[in-house]
């Protein structure tokens, strides 16, 4: 087993500045991602979105704003002292799921986290709460992570790789703070020390957990791929003391499933995703070219989400043939084929959404 790293993520990596200690440091160790990384270091994306600049000027401030939330969610949580234990048994897990859901998750797994479910050290993302963490140690010490998916709006989805996928991405990642936040601040109420997990400070990658808490399966995308909403989601975790039962994986078939599927493969703008899989601590992944795809945000302008709306389940399947479909290849072809012949190779809307359209304007 290896620990995970948020240093060797992409996005910390074409953080750093040329020419300091830090930078120096990494490529000492990692010379074959240096060309690649210096080719996005500094790039903001979301300046290249190919609208007017009264378009932008009139949206972006749809979501721009979204970090200051986070950031007083993060702070609220983490500001809320623990109060006086009370005695929960293993089984409450079936209310913390629950609370969760009322709270606003979509779907809700729990898992045990261990030494390798943290990554070692920070990546020196969590600029906008006001933190520079860049190489700290992270410390461990929770039991439990209470993992929650949020549904992202389909319609939205649909126009990826324009902006309102975007704004689909933005509003996910603030549900899940708030989830989060109200989540954690509950632990805290009965007794029980708790961290939310949000978009601008992680301690673990979330989708290993996410599928140790049984709430998906990992697709060739590399996303958590879940039943009912495909990789239309977006994942939140809460890390707690309090112990619970856990979930376990599911499988449902979806290795075999993507080997038929491959449509996020041949949506993919930037040939990124990969068919080759790659182990990572014991669960299956997918090789994946990731600066071939952060090359397209930039180009689009957006955080792309072709992948994500090309996804079968992401647009709804039978739901009575995918409980069958597990080592039954024709049952799986057909599941395709009904797709297809319904979305054709992705279900891609070019109409503007009314949130954005301006009247007159072509
Ligand atoms: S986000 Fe876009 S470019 Fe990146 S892997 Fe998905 S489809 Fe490809
Ligand atoms: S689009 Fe197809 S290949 Fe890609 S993750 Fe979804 S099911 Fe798997």
């Amino acid at each position: 087993m290896r620990k995970y790293d948020e240093r060797d993520t992409l996005f910390s990596r074409i953080g750093l500045k040329k020419d300091t200690k830090e930078y120096e440091e990494l490529y000492r160790k990692n010379s074959e991602l240096k060309d690649l990384d210096d080719t996005n270091r500094g790039s903001i994306f979301r300046d290249n979105l190919r609208k007017n600049d009264n378009f932008k000027e009139l949206f972006f401030p749809l979501t721009t704003n979204n970090k200051l939330f986070i950031k007083s969610l993060h702070e609220l949580s983490e500001n809320y002292p623990v109060q006086k234990k009370l005695n929960v048994s293993k089984s409450f897990s079936k209310n913390i799921k629950e609370i969760t859901k009322y709270y606003g998750a979509t779907d809700v797994g729990i898992t045990k986290l261990d030494n390798y479910s943290y990554y070692s050290h920070f990546g020196g993302l969590s600029e906008s709460l006001g933190i520079d963490n860049y190489n700290d140690v992270i410390e461990q010490g929770y039991k439990t992570a209470i993992v929650f998916t949020i549904k992202m709006d389909l319609d939205m989805i649909n126009r990826a790789p324009h902006f309102e996928e975007l704004l689909a991405t933005e509003e996910a990642y603030l549900k899940v703070s708030q989830v989060g936040t109200r989540l954690s601040i509950y632990l805290k109420s009965i007794g029980y020390d708790a961290f939310s997990n949000n978009s601008e400070l992680y301690l673990s990658p979330l989708v290993p957990l996410a599928y140790d808490a049984g709430l998906g399966e990992i697709g060739m995308s590399n996303h958590l791929v879940t039943l009912k909403y495909g990789d239309n989601i977006r994942l939140g975790a809460v890390f707690t003391n309090l112990e619970l039962d856990i979930d376990k994986p599911i499988d449902f078939g979806l290795k075999e499933f993507c080997k038929y599927c491959a449509l996020c493969l041949i949506n993919c703008p930037a040939s990124a995703i990969t068919h080759l899989p790659r182990m990572v601590n014991g669960r299956q992944f997918y090789k994946f070219r990731e600066n071939a795809c952060y090359d397209l945000w930039v180009k689009s302008g957006t955080d792309c989400g072709v992948c994500i709306q090309s996804c079968p389940f992401t647009q709804g399947v039978d739901y009575e043939k995918v409980k069958n479909m597990k080592d039954n290849p024709l049952l799986m072809g057909e599941i395709i084929k009904e797709h297809l012949d319904k979305h054709g190779r992705r279900n891609y809307t070019k109409k503007e959404l009314d949130i954005v359209k301006l009247e007159g304007d072509k």
